[in-house]
């Protein structure tokens, strides 16, 4: 159902705690007539998602085109079929993105890398954009698309960072409403910037932050996905389960089962949800309809 077309390779950020620059190289973009061939052949043999992904895919640039151009030149593609972007780094955005999401093709959710709501740490992790960047750039999306599907990473117990600073991040976190986190203790990296600093924090601290994260982002996406009750979703079946009920995601990547139903894989069903399930046997908390 799910087709990953890679992209681009490398970074040339260089984030104080990140090894990937110096173990994948700089920043390289595949071209895009190759990724487009890759695409309509994938569409052709019956994907029905196809997922973009890359080391740091937003900076990707070939003879002109940049990210958004691929984008546009991928949505307008003939075929039943959706596009997911993996995970992106919040940079250069135009307000041209923005309004490519009107297309229902491109999937009304982003993975965007926040990993602090500190300015402080920010500039510590030699990260690219500020807090009020970052802000600026869900509220334009907010403003367009009032559901869209904002998931996130964070990195708690960064070195030096203060109970001031990860409180920061809660607040931002709480601020912004995200669909999901993904929280990463800081861990050492050799060869790194951050892996030198002083300040290192102790794993217990790390973890009782990590906690705070968890417990915070548990609330967040039960609220996000209430939202949902009684509105519209295009679900791609995954599978059917033994247990009874056909799986698969809708457009804003959150979880749908489709109770005492099967439907064949790789369909796309139009559906209305009906409640938020906390569903035990198949470990998702998600939308049945
Ligand atoms: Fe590049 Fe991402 Fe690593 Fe930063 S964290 S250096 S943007 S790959």
């Amino acid at each position: 159902t799910r087709s990953a077309i890679k992209i681009q390779d490398g970074c040339d950020n260089f984030c104080s705690y990140c090894i990937v620059p110096s173990v994948r190289g700089e920043a390289v973009s595949r071209p895009d007539h190759d990724i487009i061939e890759n695409i309509q052949k994938s569409i052709d043999i019956g994907n029905k998602e196809i997922v973009l992904t890359g080391v740091n895919i937003s900076r990707y640039e070939y003879g002109g085109t940049k990210f958004e151009d691929l984008i546009e030149k991928i949505v307008h593609l003939p075929g039943d079929f959706r596009v997911r972007l993996s995970s992106i780094e919040p940079e250069g955005f135009t307000n041209k993105f923005v309004r490519l999401f009107e297309n229902p093709k491109l999937c009304p959710h982003l993975h965007m890398c926040l990993q602090s709501g500190s300015e402080a740490v920010l500039q510590r992790m030699r990260r690219f954009y500020s807090i009020s960047q970052y802000m600026e750039f869900i509220e334009q999306f907010k403003k367009a698309f009032p559901l869209f599907n904002f998931t996130t990473d964070i990195i708690v117990g960064f070195p030096g960072e203060t109970d001031a600073e990860f409180k920061e991040t809660l607040t931002i976190a709480k601020q912004i409403g995200f669909g999901h986190i993904h929280t990463f203790k800081y861990s050492r990296r050799s060869g790194t910037k951050a892996d030198m600093m002083d300040g290192q924090i102790p794993e217990k601290l790390k973890s009782e932050r990590s906690e705070m994260i968890r417990t915070l982002a548990d609330e967040m996406k039960i609220s996000y996905r209430r939202q949902f009750i009684g509105k519209g979703q295009r679900l791609l079946v995954e599978r059917n389960s033994k247990k009874g009920g056909a799986l698969g995601y809708g457009e804003y990547y959150i979880p749908i089962i489709l109770k005492g139903c099967t439907v064949d894989r790789n369909t796309f069903v139009n559906v209305t949800i009906n409640d938020l399930i906390n569903d035990k046997e198949h470990n998702l908390l998600g939308l049945e309809i």
